[in-house]
């Protein structure tokens, strides 16, 4: 498999060197709003570690993103009064994978409201910035 690469978006955006919405971190893990949402709310888990993906990462950071991913999920039915979550995870490019750094989508879902495409419009900032601050909130 392709090595990680530590110039990928999220590595920048872990180091600082990028911006981004952030709304969590702890020892192991970061969360931050993804820029094309699928779906109002959308937020990304990663792993501090390098990892390119499920494939090479760590037993233990696995456990980490996951309980993340969870207690976001748990505050975006808070916030934004969720009717469900989508939890979606993609593995090299013949698995939808477009950034190498190893990201758990945590997705709010309401009744009738279909998700909009993976690689779709760029959210406006002033909207990723609200969103953030209401999970930031309810967390
Ligand atoms: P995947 O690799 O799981 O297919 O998708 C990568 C995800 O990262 C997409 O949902 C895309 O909208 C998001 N994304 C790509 N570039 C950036 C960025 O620079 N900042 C943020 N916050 N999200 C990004």
């Amino acid at each position: 498999m392709t090595a990680y690469d530590t110039d990928n978006i999220f590595a920048k955006i872990l180091r600082g060197e990028m911006p981004c919405h952030k709304v969590y971190e702890d020892e192991h893990t970061f969360v931050f709003m993804d820029i094309m949402p699928r779906g109002d709310g959308h937020a990304l888990v990663i792993p501090k570690n390098p990892a390119r993906n499920i494939l090479d990462v760590d037993d233990q950071d696995l456990v980490h993103v996951m309980a993340t991913a969870r207690k976001i999920a748990q505050a975006q039915i808070k916030a934004f009064g969720a009717d469900g979550i989508t939890i979606n995870q993609f593995n090299e490019s013949a698995g939808g994978q477009v950034v190498f750094h190893l990201h758990v989508h945590v997705i709010p879902r309401f009744d009738g409201i279909a998700l909009k495409p993976h690689t779709g419009q760029m959210e406006d900032q002033d909207i990723l910035a609200a969103n953030a601050e209401k999970l930031r909130s309810a967390l």
